[in-house]
């Protein structure tokens, strides 16, 4: 067992999760010039050559562009997205409708931009390695927390655990958050877990002759009643799409005659855009993954000193594509009151909740 005892520049804070809301959140305490640690479970992904089943695109709208904002990474998150102007509906036989977004869907302040998940936690994750305030330890496993002696106990890749003394620990690590997990051992938190009867799968629609093969400022839905798919765009003028059905009619699918069929029945343009090998390949070699909403009573413990944000805290289905937006505008909204606690770290962490 080692131990480290973290450089003091006190309060030591602790966030657990370097994905998308636990980087953008390590920026705002480093912007505030207080030394972080950010431990994430898995390897640095800017050193990996594809996560796959992380690479989804979101959708990006105001809240969380106010959250980039905050730490100047706005402009440079846009220039790596696409707007999204309207909804385009696709029906059955390959008729299509355009839903404009509202009023302000043209105004770079308020539209909602395709950003490809992966350049956006690269991204978060370059910005939070540029600052000396914040350390970043990777395939560390947050385990425990021992409030007595502030010890936090982590498990690393080759199996090895460590200590390190930390003050606050911000739990921003998903929805399964061994975070809350640990609060819920001393703590009285109301956990509602919702596995949805739905699972997902990533369907990449390629650019055709270099060109978008459908036009490129929507959110393309395919709805179906009972499952849907939806698209959106990226730089290299391929979409990113997601197939969201139930389980059982995923498990119907198991050969390439059922596949083809499926689509030519449900999606025949979107057979058209893939192509029938590279369709029955993304089925062959993809696992469908399941969709869970998470609601807490409480984010925060009753020492003031633990405190879930993100989708450990309110994990909600995808088709809201807010999810993300949320946990960015958690940072936001913590800094907020932190500032009216004039950084008193426990006030601000009990106001919060
Ligand atoms: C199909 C799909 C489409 C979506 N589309 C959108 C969209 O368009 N717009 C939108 O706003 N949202 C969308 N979402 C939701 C969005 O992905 C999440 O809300 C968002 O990723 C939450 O960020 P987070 O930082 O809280 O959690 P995560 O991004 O899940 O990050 C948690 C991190 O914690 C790490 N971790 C876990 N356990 C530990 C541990 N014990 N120790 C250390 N590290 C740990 C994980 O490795 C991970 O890196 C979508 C979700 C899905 C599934």
């Amino acid at each position: 067992m080692l131990t480290n005892n973290l450089k003091r520049h006190s309060p030591t804070i602790a966030i657990i999760g370097g994905g998308l809301g636990g980087s953008l959140c390590a920026c705002f305490f480093a912007k505030h010039d207080f030394q972080v640690h950010l431990f994430e479970l898995r390897p640095d992904i800017r050193t990996q050559k594809t996560v796959k089943g992380r690479s989804i695109n979101m959708a990006l709208s105001r809240r969380g562009h106010d959250s980039l904002a905050y730490i100047n990474c706005a402009e440079m998150i846009a220039n790596t997205g696409v707007p999204l102007y309207a909804r385009m509906m696709h029906d059955e036989n390959g008729h299509t409708c355009a839903f404009p977004y509202g009023p302000y869907e043209k105004d770079p302040n308020h539209m909602i931009l395709s950003v490809e998940r992966d350049a956006l936690s690269k991204c978060l994750l370059d910005e939070a390695s540029k600052s000396s305030n914040i350390t970043i330890h990777f395939e560390h496993k947050f385990i425990s927390w021992n409030r007595d002696t502030k010890e936090a106990l982590f498990c690393t890749s080759s199996g090895t655990q460590v200590k390190f003394n930390v003050d606050f620990i911000i739990g921003f690590d998903g929805s399964y958050s061994s975070v809350r997990a640990a609060m819920m051992k001393t703590e009285k938190i109301n956990l509602t877990q919702e596995y949805l009867d739905l699972y997902y799968m990533e369907i990449n629609i390629p650019a055709k002759d270099g060109q978008f093969a459908m036009p490129e400022n929507y959110l393309h839905i395919w709805p179906r009643h009972k499952f849907v798919i939806i698209a959106s765009p990226n730089q290299d003028k391929s979409f990113n799409a997601t197939l969201i059905l139930p389980i059982s009619m995923f498990d119907s699918l198991s050969t390439s005659e059922e596949v083809l069929q499926f689509f030519q029945q449900y999606f025949p343009d979107v057979l058209s855009f893939i192509g029938s090998d590279e369709i029955i390949k993304t089925f062959r070699s993809s696992t469908p993954r399941p969709l869970i909403t998470i609601k807490c009573s409480t984010y925060v413990s009753s020492a003031g000193d633990m405190l879930l944000m993100g989708d450990a805290a309110h994990s909600m289905a995808p088709f809201y594509a807010q999810g993300m937006n949320a946990a960015f505008e958690d940072c936001l909204v913590l800094f907020e009151t932190l500032k009216q606690t004039n950084f008193d770290f426990q006030k601000a962490f009990i106001a919060y909740k």
